[in-house]
């Protein structure tokens, strides 16, 4: 500890030899053995910039005292005084001797999410590249399509790079474009409404259930005008949407329904995963999603025409069985081996991802139930719900704050999706006002979902937050 003191009689010179030492970057400034204050490196660096040299005495600069804690502190208070800003801490007995400090980590930093390769994706990611097989083709391809398709319970997979390259084909492939209505909801990701406006067809956003945030099916209905072709149902934050309700509605009207379940893989709505419900689902794989491959995406289909004609936009509208003949024009949207590799050993544990994700979940409602301000995304009766993002509304709180605190703290915590009517390329676009999706989006967090949360700093923060 003494190697980190630097008396007040010192000169700039010693004062940096001290700083150089590990840790390295700061000292504590003392006199008479008393703490007055902390230097860095960037202070010093800063001076001697001005008018300072190495010769000038430490007691001819400008100390302020600094933060610090006492020794009988207890860890919470510590804790609690350490943020982006105040990253070293010392800790001082009675007569402010220096005795110890604590230093924010920034391997500590706890992000909002991060993806888990512990099992095999690393070897056959290099399986791939010693294969050679590095583009579009190889055997991880059909066999990560295959074994997602089976896992969904659906015939057909077709990869993609992206779930929002996934959105647009499934559009393309129910020929959905110019002139038709696609009816989906507020409170989403901006991808869902990008790829109705790739495809030049028209959005029509609608309000969400205030129970479970997903797209609200009476809204829909009263959405729905002889333009109308479609419906976009989005699983939010792996919430499923009312399956029955929104299948109801389009075979009434004879829509199409595109399920955005890049938030819901395994997420189940009466027994059945969602991405089995509608006429073509859409699966994200990027790295925040439950499970990944880096970029990547996947539509799920039943339908063998539909299965056809994603392949064929996917590889640039080439004919399937007479190369370099093309019948439409198409795309590059496809996914590489080595996406597909990780996408392969990712599936092999998928039930375990998934039940440690419904157990993070757990732990957060646990904290959760002493904060009576704070309410997570609501369990619907007869669906099982894998988070994506645990997600909850924060009441009588100034939610900007809690935010500022979590992140301060170390902890990425943030904010819902903002309604899509609130921004000013998609206003246009609203059937009504959406209160419930801006007050949902005004009042809702996202907590760190991994396998890595903390639940001992989480509820730390937590208690400090009053
Ligand atoms: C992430 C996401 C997408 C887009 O997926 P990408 O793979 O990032 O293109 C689409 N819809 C929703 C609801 C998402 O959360």
């Amino acid at each position: 500890m003494n190697n980190k003191l630097c008396d007040i009689s010192k000169n700039i010179k010693d004062l940096l030899k001290v700083m150089n030492q590990q840790p390295s970057g700061f000292a504590f400034i003392v006199k008479n053995k008393k703490l007055i204050g902390l230097l860095t490196d960037g202070d010093i660096r800063r001076l001697l910039l001005q008018d300072t040299t190495l010769e000038d005495s430490v007691s001819s600069l400008n100390i302020q005292m600094c933060e610090f804690a006492y020794e009988n502190d207890d860890y919470s208070t510590i804790i609690s005084k350490l943020n982006q800003k105040i990253r070293v801490l010392p800790i001082v007995n009675k007569n402010m001797n220096v005795s110890d400090f604590v230093q924010l980590d920034k391997r500590s930093y706890i992000p909002v999410a991060q993806p888990n390769l512990i099992g095999n994706e690393l070897k056959y990611v290099t399986d791939a590249v010693l294969s050679t097989w590095i583009s579009s083709t190889g055997e991880y391809i059909e066999k990560f399509e295959n074994n997602f398709a089976g896992f969904i319970n659906m015939k057909h997979g077709v990869s993609t790079s992206s779930g929002t390259s996934a959105l647009h084909l499934a559009l393309l492939t129910l020929g959905i474009g110019e002139g038709d209505e696609v009816i989906l909801p507020d409170l989403t990701f901006a991808a869902t409404i990008n790829s109705v406006l790739h495809a030049k067809a028209t959005p029509v956003i609608v309000d969400v259930d205030e129970d479970s945030w997903c797209i609200d099916p009476d809204q829909i209905s009263k959405a729905i005008t002889k333009k109308t072709k479609a419906i976009i149902a989005v699983h939010l934050y792996g919430q499923p949407c009312d399956m029955n309700a929104i299948m109801k509605i389009a075979k009434k009207n004879n829509l199409k329904v595109i399920e955005d379940c890049a938030e819901a893989h395994g997420t189940e709505f009466e027994g059945k995963k969602v991405g089995s419900f509608g006429n073509i689902s859409c699966f994200s794989f990027f790295a925040n999603k439950i499970i990944t491959t880096g970029e990547g995406g996947m539509c799920l289909t039943n339908s063998s025409e539909s299965n056809d004609k994603l392949r064929t936009l996917r590889d640039h509208g080439m004919n399937r069985t007479r190369k370099y003949w093309h019948d439409v024009v198409g795309y590059n949207y496809r996914m590489t081996n080595l996406q597909a590799a990780i996408g392969c050993a990712q599936l092999e544990r998928i039930d375990e991802i998934l039940a440690w994700r419904q157990k993070i979940e757990e732990g957060y409602i646990k904290i959760f139930c002493n904060y009576p301000y704070i309410q997570s995304q609501n369990k619907i009766k007869g669906t099982k719900k894998i988070p994506w993002l645990v997600s909850a509304l924060v009441f009588e709180k100034d939610i900007d704050k809690i935010i500022q605190h979590f992140n301060n703290n170390g902890i990425d915590v943030r904010n819902l999706f903002y309604p899509l009517s609130t921004m000013d390329i998609y206003q246009n676009y609203a059937f009504n006002k959406n209160k419930i999706s801006k007050k949902l989006s005004e009042r809702g967090l996202s907590f760190p979902t991994h396998a890595s949360v903390d639940f001992k700093r989480i509820e730390e923060v937590f208690k400090t937050i009053l």
